[in-house]
C-alpha cells in the first residue's frame, strides 16, 4: 500500500489519493465490525510467510453458517512502514490503516504514539503543500484512553510521538534531527494540523456509546464515519453537540461520511447467501437530512452498499440504475459495481460529497 489508491472517497481535488497502513491485525468488537472486509481482501496474503500470516483464518459465520475469512485477533507492527510518507512529494489524502485500526487494543500506546510520530513531524516538515491523514476508528473507549495518556506526556504529546517515531523509522530520525537539532526547538501543534479523526459507527447503540467519546478526541476536523449504516441512526445528539466536546473545534462534529455495507456472497449447501447486511434506502436519506439541518457539517455519501432497497415506491423515486421487486423487500436498487459507488446510480438529493472547509 502506499502508491495511488483506487479508492474512489479518497480522490480528493488536488491531491493524490493514498492509504498507508505501518501495523496489520484486528480484531471485532462492534456490531458494525461483523463482516469486516479486511479478512476478505487480504485471504491470500494469509498463507505460511505471507503478510498476513497468523492474522487471517477461515471460520463459520454465525449467521449463515457459511465459511468465511476472520481475524484472529493476533498483531504485527511494521516500523520499515513508517519512513514511507516521508516520500511523498505531491500534496496527498491519505486513510490511514485502511487494513486495521490503529487503536485495538493489542497495540501498545507507544506504538500508536510513533504512526502520530510520523503525522507529527509532515505537519512541521511540510507548512506549504501539505498532506491530509484520516484516521476512522471503530475503538473508541481506546482512543478517548490513548489521547487522555498522551496528552499527559511531560514533554507535551505532539513532542513525545515524535521523539517515539524517531526511536523506530530512519527517516523519520533524520527529519527529527534537522528540526531539533539546533537550540531552537518548536512547539509541536497538539492536536495535530493535517489529522482529520472519524469515529465509525452503524448503529444507535455504537452512537449513544462512541460518539460522546469521540467528541472529547482532540483534532482540527472531528467526524463521524456512518458506515455501514445499519439502520436509522440517531445523528442529532451528536451534531447539535448534547454532550462535551473538545474545544480545539467550534463545534463538535463537521463531517459526516455515510456508506453502505459491501461484500460477497458465499454457498451454504444450494443457497447463496450475502456476507453482508442489506441497506435501506430510507436510512441514507434520513442521515443525509439530518446533516443538511446542520450548516456546519459537510455530507458525504461514499457508496451504498453490495445491496440497497427500498420498501415502498416512494422510497425508490428517482434512482437511476434501474430497480427490481424483490423478494424480501420491495425494490432492490440496482448498482453498476460492487460496493455501489457509482452517484450517477443514485437519486439526485443523495448525490453529496462535500470536505469540510478546513480542507
Ligand atoms: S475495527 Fe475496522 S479493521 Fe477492525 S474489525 Fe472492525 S472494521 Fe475491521
Amino acid at each position: 500500500m502506499g502508491r495511488d489508491s483506487s479508492i474512489s472517497w479518497l480522490h480528493r481535488p488536488g491531491t493524490v489519493p493514498r492509504t498507508w497502513n505501518p501495523q496489520r491485525g484486528c480484531f471485532p468488537t462492534e456490531p458494525s465490525c461483523k463482516f469486516c472486509y479486511v479478512p476478505r481482501s487480504c485471504l491470500r496474503g494469509s498463507g505460511a510467510g505471507g503478510a498476513y500470516d497468523g492474522l487471517i483464518k477461515l471460520g463459520k459465520d454465525s449467521l449463515t453458517g457459511a465459511e468465511r475469512p476472520k481475524w484472529t485477533g493476533e498483531i504485527k507492527t511494521l516500523p520499515a512502514k513508517l519512513d514511507e510518507p516521508f516520500g511523498w512529494r505531491d500534496p496527498s489524502t491519505v486513510f490511514v490503516n485502511s487494513t486495521s485500526d490503529l487503536f485495538y487494543e493489542r497495540f501498545d500506546n507507544d506504538w500508536i504514539a510513533s504512526v502520530m510520530g510520523v503525522i507529527a513531524l509532515q505537519a512541521l516538515q511540510r507548512t506549504v503543500e501539505p498532506h491530509l491523514y484520516i484516521l476512522l476508528s471503530h475503538k473508541l473507549k481506546r482512543a478517548k484512553e490513548w489521547f487522555e495518556w498522551v496528552a499527559g506526556r511531560p514533554e507535551g504529546p505532539g513532542r513525545y510521538c515524535i521523539e517515539r517515531a524517531a526511536e523506530r523509522s530512519k527517516r523519520a530520525r533524520k527529519v527529527y534531527e534537522v528540526i531539533f537539532g539546533s537550540l531552537f526547538q518548536p512547539a509541536v501543534p497538539w492536536p495535530l494540523p493535517g489529522l482529520w479523526f472519524y469515529a465509525s459507527v452503524g448503529t444507535n447503540k455504537e452512537a449513544r456509546e462512541n460518539l460522546p467519546r469521540a467528541a472529547q478526541i482532540p483534532a482540527v476536523v472531528r467526524g463521524i464515519s456512518l458506515e455501514p449504516l445499519l439502520e436509522d441512526v440517531d445523528l442529532r445528539p451528536a451534531l447539535r453537540g448534547d454532550y462535551d466536546w473538545d474545544r480545539s473545534t467550534e463545534t463538535p462534529f463537521q463531517s459526516v461520511f455515510i456508506g453502505g455495507e459491501s461484500g460477497d456472497f458465499a454457498w451454504v449447501d444450494d443457497r447463496k447467501v450475502p456476507l453482508f447486511r442489506s441497506t435501506n434506502i430510507a436510512h441514507l436519506r434520513s442521515a443525509l437530512s439530518q446533516v443538511g439541518e446542520f450548516p456546519h457539517v459537510a455530507g458525504f455519501l461514499k457508496q451504498v452498499g453490495s445491496r440497497c432497497f427500498a420498501e415502498t415506491d416512494e422510497d425508490a423515486r428517482g434512482w437511476a440504475g434501474g430497480v427490481v421487486a424483490g423478494r424480501t423487500h420491495r425494490w432492490i436498487l440496482r448498482t453498476s459495481d460492487k460496493k455501489g459507488e457509482e452517484p450517477l446510480d443514485w437519486p439526485p438529493e443523495l448525490r453529496l460529497r462535500q470536505w469540510p472547509e478546513a480542507a
